[in-house]
């Protein structure tokens, strides 16, 4: 497993890239504009050149993106549908134009009309705005703590919209060990029996898996992410998961808190001082 963290594009993308590598980051996650607005500037030639540039030394295949928090493409609300799918699409060209190959996705909320509403929406979406605009980028849905009516709490969510879109062959799966927990799949006292499951339901479709300690409990179904190793999780997880080597290729990414002062190096190291010598 590659070791890296969410960066700030503060200042501009390709500053995600610099904070990357001062971190000791082996791959990268961003967002692709501010998270929490529906719009943002288009990014400029300029923009674009450079971080092309530097991912290309980076390693541009361990680059994802995180989609915008506001994005619900199942949403029963119309005019949240639509901005959403404005909002998905505008992402997605950003990664394209980034060369970014992976897009992390929360599933989304049906807001009490059901899951399988829920599911059927977001698979019509996904499949409506591909088949238009034909991207490249391969959206991988998270794994989610399963709070409020949130969609993918439950392997069989991302599973079902596997199967039913037309376009499967773009779509992957990014796992997120708080919310995993807190959707019930014990990793603490279960690893083998959940990392296997995960494993054989989607194979080389997990891309990217998301690093983050938790003190809600197993089954609490709250999303709430801790430091590495001062959660219920702990370091012992965390050993597991980095010397995983069914887990070989996949982007591991921290989106932990930070103590004042502190950047992701300082988990960055500890996540690395786990690894076993070969
Ligand atoms: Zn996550």
């Amino acid at each position: 497993m590659f070791i890296g963290a969410h960066e700030s594009i503060a200042g501009g993308v390709y500053k995600s890239i610099n904070f990357a590598i001062s971190d000791g980051d082996e791959c990268l996650q961003i967002f692709v504009k501010n998270a929490s607005r529906w719009k943002a500037k288009p990014l400029t030639v300029n923009d674009i050149n450079r971080f092309i540039e530097k991912a290309r030394i980076f390693g541009i295949d361990r680059i994802c993106a995180h989609s915008s928090y506001l994005i619900n493409l199942c949403s029963p609300r119309k005019d949240t549908e639509e901005k959403s799918i404005e909002c998905f699409i505008d992402e997605m060209s950003r990664c394209e134009q980034l060369k970014i190959p992976y897009y992390v996705m929360h599933p989304g909320s049906h807001l009490g009309e059901g899951e399988e509403y829920g599911l059927k929406k977001l698979v019509n979406n996904i499949d409506k705005i591909y088949s238009e605009y034909n991207f490249d980028v391969m959206l991988l849905l998270e794994t989610t703590a399963g709070q409020g009516t949130n969609l993918g709490y439950k392997w069989e969510h991302i599973h079902y919209v596997i199967e039913h879109s037309k376009f499967s062959e773009k779509i992957g799966i990014c796992l997120d060990s708080a919310h995993l927990y807190a959707a019930g799949y014990d990793l603490k006292n279960n690893y083998d029996e959940v990392i296997d499951l995960f494993i054989s339901k989607f194979g080389d479709k997990i891309k990217v898996f998301h690093l983050n300690d938790t003190n809600k409990n197993c089954g609490s179904r709250v999303d709430r992410h801790e430091y590495i190793g001062r959660g219920i999780l702990g370091l012992e997880f965390f050993e597991k998961v980095v010397n995983d080597k069914r887990l070989g290729g996949v982007l591991g990414v921290l989106e932990t808190p930070i103590d004042n002062d502190e950047t992701y190096k300082v988990q960055v190291e500890i996540l690395k001082s786990l690894r076993r010598e070969l």
